[in-house]
């Protein structure tokens, strides 16, 4: 089955990472199912599913996600939970202790001096855990118990009576610690209703999908991100953390906080649910167990994971600020090319198809992953997408090959990804397989390059090196062919070489460019090299502030290629006020057009950096 939200993203490297862990991890076999439930054997041995839930309710999920299993000791944390909720701290620590114990989880022991349960996730402190849960009988007990759960998983859960059945068949071992319990008063009357409650909480089916939402819920403060709905108070979870971080792994706890780096507790159904606090649920479910009694392709996922994505707690862990400080297109933000007026009208025309991120701050697993689902999202409707990196101030590998990967998925589906202002970020971006054409100095550049992607061949007198005939030129648009021939013999020809300058600045305005062929642009060297503040393809008229104004030119203007050149001087443009009054009204009007049309792009472009 799958799941509605992943089949609306196409997109997505994170579930195509989840993917290549299947692939990498199915090998495992070593590891037997739980048997001494005799129904946990009919289990499939390579049932794999793997989940990630994010703390604002995002899934990614692969495998065998969905399929139901038993939560067994994966249930512990979340009663002792409950009964943290009913009793308070002080009363639930004086029936239960929090030191990891190093004996088996079905020990029959207490502690020596307290003579309570080591911890709550040892079958002795789940069975007092249990106690706690308010209900005299075991159904108004697992009645508590798979509420409050179904809570955590956003979905009412229900048991597997046939496997609930099998445990209390077989459960002499815990009836034998809750008997115990019950001597030394930990229990304070006939434990049974108790213990069956305890064996029906183990039964209550879950997927892994559910046990990724219910790490989801812990990682956000107790709060399921799903549903909105509450499952433990906020001030309980940290204990509920706390016991699983030490304790969550039976004998192999120490091991996995010290290579994970996250709480976690597992069962012998075949789950594992770990928590990164603030961030993520995981769910990983495959039956064969390893001597320690946790899911071994689960343990090696787990800890894939955690090394991939950087998960570790105690690593360097950074804020997780939402990474995109500001996301425009092509609608507010336009290359300083100069196109012509039906170029442009186009362009903002498709303007949503390209769009500009400018991230900032640490990119870490948490903060690029609600990127690529954003940028995933807009796929359908962007083809160019623009990533600045200028305020990012370090990258994990998680995040290099998030983006590597992202970037992949989109020239596969024919779309374009650059990198704009990526400093030292280029060389992880290449060793992770991005190629070197998809970075840009700056912004203005990649912009150009993603207009002329929407472009295709709409335009092709645009194309650099054909000539654009007088009638296509801006400044001459609405003329009529007499108009048109009358202006063909008024505006002489001047040709540049490439790196030539057209207009040199401090020089006397007294020419307007109509540019035919080629390209050029105005530049200004900066610390970082040449910026280019305007840039003209065939088609553009330049030149004209200046020479309204009649101010000096105020920069250089150079050829990008060989450039032909249409040239209106003063006296011929003066020339037309008794000549041909109608073409010079034409002009001025095309002129204010052009002007305008600057005017209302400045105006976009700063509402957009507010
Ligand atoms: N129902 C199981 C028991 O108490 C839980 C085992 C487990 O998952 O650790 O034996």
């Amino acid at each position: 089955m799958t799941n509605s939200l992943i089949s609306i993203v196409a997109i997505s490297p994170i579930q195509d990472y989840l993917q290549t862990l299947i692939a990498r991890f199915s090998g495992l076999s070593e590891g037997e199912v739980a048997d001494y439930i005799p129904e946990l054997k009919l289990a499939n041995p390579d049932w794999f599913g793997i989940c990630i839930a994010t703390q604002d309710g995002h899934i990614y999920e692969v495998g065998d996600s969905q399929q139901h299993f038993t939560i067994q000791s994966v249930s512990k944390p979340l009663t002792y939970g409950r009964a943290l909720e009913q009793h308070g701290e002080a009363a639930v620590l004086k029936k239960i202790g929090i030191e990891p114990s190093g004996d088996a989880f079905n020990a029959i022991s207490l502690h020596p001096t307290s003579g309570t349960p080591l911890n709550p996730l040892i079958n002795a402190g789940a069975i007092a855990a249990c106690s706690l849960i308010p209900g005299d009988s075991m159904q108004e007990k697992s009645a508590v118990i798979l509420e409050t759960f179904s809570r955590y998983a956003g979905r009412a859960l229900d048991i597997d009576h046939t496997v609930y059945q099998s445990e209390s068949d077989t459960g002499h071992r815990n009836r034998a610690i809750g008997w115990m319990l019950r001597n030394f008063s930990v229990i304070e009357c006939d434990p049974t209703a108790t213990l069956e409650a305890y064996f029906q909480q183990c039964a209550i089916r879950v997927t892994c999908r559910d046990l990724a939402i219910m790490g989801a819920t812990l990682a956000n403060g107790g709060l399921n991100p799903i549903t909105g709905k509450r499952a433990i108070p906020e001030k309980y979870v940290a204990n509920v953390l706390s016991v699983m971080a030490t304790c969550g792994m039976y004998d192999a706890s120490g091991e996995w906080l010290y290579d994970t780096g996250m709480p976690a507790k597992s069962g012998v159904g075949g789950g594992i649910m770990a928590v990164l606090p603030g961030r993520l649920g995981i769910a990983v479910f495959s039956p064969r167990l390893d001597q320690q009694g946790n899911s071994v392709r689960g343990l090696a996922t787990c800890q894939a994971l955690a090394d991939d994505l950087e998960l570790h707690m105690f690593g360097a862990s950074q804020p997780a600020i939402p990474a995109i400080r500001r996301a425009t297109s092509r609608k507010s933000v336009k290359s300083n090319l100069r196109r012509t007026q039906a170029a442009n009208d186009y362009l903002l025309r498709v303007g949503k198809k390209l769009r500009v991120y400018q991230l900032h701050g640490a990119l870490t697993f948490a903060s690029i992953e609600p990127v690529a689902r954003t940028m995933a999202d807009e796929s359908a409707q962007t083809e160019v997408f623009i990533v600045n990196l200028r305020l990012v101030h370090r990258i994990d590998r998680a995040s290099v090959n998030i983006l590597a990967e992202l970037r992949r998925d989109l020239i596969g589906t024919g779309k374009l990804l650059f990198f704009t202002e990526s400093g030292n970020f280029w060389q992880p971006l290449i060793d992770a397989g991005v190629d070197r054409e998809a970075f840009f100095a700056d912004d203005d550049f990649a912009l150009e390059c993603g207009e002329n992607h929407l472009l295709g061949d709409r335009f092709p007198n645009l194309a650099w090196g054909s000539e654009t005939p007088l009638e296509k030129c801006d400044l001459l648009l609405e003329l009529n062919p007499d108009e048109l021939a009358l202006m063909d013999r008024l505006l002489f020809y001047r040709n540049y070489l490439k790196g030539q300058n057209i207009i040199t600045a401090g020089q006397a305005s007294n020419e307007l460019f109509v540019l035919t062929k080629g390209s050029a642009m105005v530049s200004m060297a900066t610390q970082d090299g040449i910026a280019r503040f305007d840039a003209f393809s065939s088609g553009a008229a330049f030149g004209e502030v200046a020479f309204l104004d009649r101010s000096p030119r105020s920069a250089n203007v150079t050829a990008l290629s060989p450039v032909t050149c249409r040239i209106l001087t003063r006296e011929a443009f003066d020339q037309l006020d008794t000549l041909a009054p109608a073409i010079k009204i034409h002009l001025l009007s095309n002129l204010a057009g052009r002007l305008t049309t600057m005017l209302r792009h400045n105006g976009r472009e700063l509402a957009s950096l507010k």
